[in-house]
């Protein structure tokens, strides 16, 4: 459920960055994020993700009650995915009852994530240290990259999915970096990429690679088949996400009217569908490849071993 599109960076790849000034902001109101969890209980869906651009209009206190809210009167699992956000906010949320947070690290090359993920005034930005005190404040922890940035050299990705293992992540979302017209790597990049022979492809079969690699590095991590696997192959992409190492799909809860105004990247699968479409379309391509949609909370099996041990 993607709240709000407001945000205060200006990440080099992200189609809501702050410096996209053609795009129609938005923060949903509680009510209406509550009429869409509401909607995922319907569903029996077991969790909701709450993501949005790093707003610092969602504030502290209004999270919280949103969470302690959401918890009262459904107990569906929250998972947030809110940016960089101060310690204060992390353990106020967590306190309010949220089980998960994701923030992705984009890539390990610290070069590379300078060059495309600007710092915010004054605080460097290491999305690593984040990961580890969210972990420490109890959360269960996701991150991951995305595949193909102009610059990515295999090494690089290596590095990622190694650090996928080392981080000891519960989640993992990867897709491939989709070129964003309103971005500084939406045109003229060809000067960035890595030398030939050397730059990751930023394709459909790269990403079903770093699903299976991911998978046999984190054999107990959630993984995503992901929409940006499915914006390269609408037909098949998430079913072949699945058949490869992925076990979690995120149907889309935006009520249509903000989906368009949430374009990280242009063409984005599933922007004319409803959260209802979302549902009876992941569930026909699930049973589909002969799998069952399964029900709970969807909690980690890494974490779950941890805590059995
Ligand atoms: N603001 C939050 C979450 C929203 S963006 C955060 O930064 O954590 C969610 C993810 O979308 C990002 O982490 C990034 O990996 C991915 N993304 C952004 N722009 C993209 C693009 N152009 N192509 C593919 N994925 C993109």
């Amino acid at each position: 459920l993607e709240i709000s599109n407001i945000c205060a960076r200006d990440c080099h790849y992200c189609g809501i960055r702050s410096g996209n000034d053609t795009l129609e902001r938005y923060r949903m109101p509680d009510d209406a994020i509550m009429a869409c969890v509401h909607e995922a209980v319907d569903y029996r869906y077991g969790t909701v993700v709450l993501q949005a651009g790093e707003d610092y209009g969602i504030t502290r206190e209004w999270m919280a009650g949103l969470v302690r809210r959401i918890k009262s009167e459904t107990g569906l699992a929250v998972t947030l995915s809110l940016g960089e956000r101060s310690d204060e906010d992390l353990v106020a949320w967590k306190e309010a009852g949220a089980d998960r947070y994701l923030v992705r690290f984009e890539t390990s090359n610290r070069e590379l994530y300078d060059r495309i993920h600007p710092p915010l005034p004054g605080i460097v930005s290491d999305r690593f240290a984040l990961l580890r005190r969210l972990r420490e404040i109890g959360y269960e922890i996701g991150s991951g990259v995305m595949i193909g940035i102009p610059g990515q050299t295999w090494k690089d990705l290596a590095d990622d999915i190694e650090a996928f293992r080392t981080l000891d992540l519960d989640m993992i979302g990867v897709g491939p970096f989709i070129p964003h017209q309103a971005t500084p790597l939406g045109y003229g990049i060809d000067q960035l990429r890595a030398p030939e022979g050397e730059q990751v492809p930023n394709t459909e079969l790269m990403t079903y690679k770093v699903i299976a690699l991911a998978r046999i590095a984190c054999p107990n991590a959630n993984i995503p088949s992901t929409t940006a696997l499915a914006t390269l192959n609408t037909p098949t992409g998430r079913e072949l996400g699945l058949s490869r190492g992925a076990n979690i799909v995120m149907p889309n809860l935006t009520p249509k009217k903000y989906r368009a105004m949430y374009e990280i990247y242009p063409a984005k699968a599933c922007i004319d569908e409803t959260a209802a479409d979302c549902r009876a379309c992941m569930h026909r391509r699930i049973i589909s490849i002969g799998r069952e949609v399964g029900s709970g909370h969807g909690d980690s099996p890494n974490r779950n071993k941890k805590r059995a041990a």
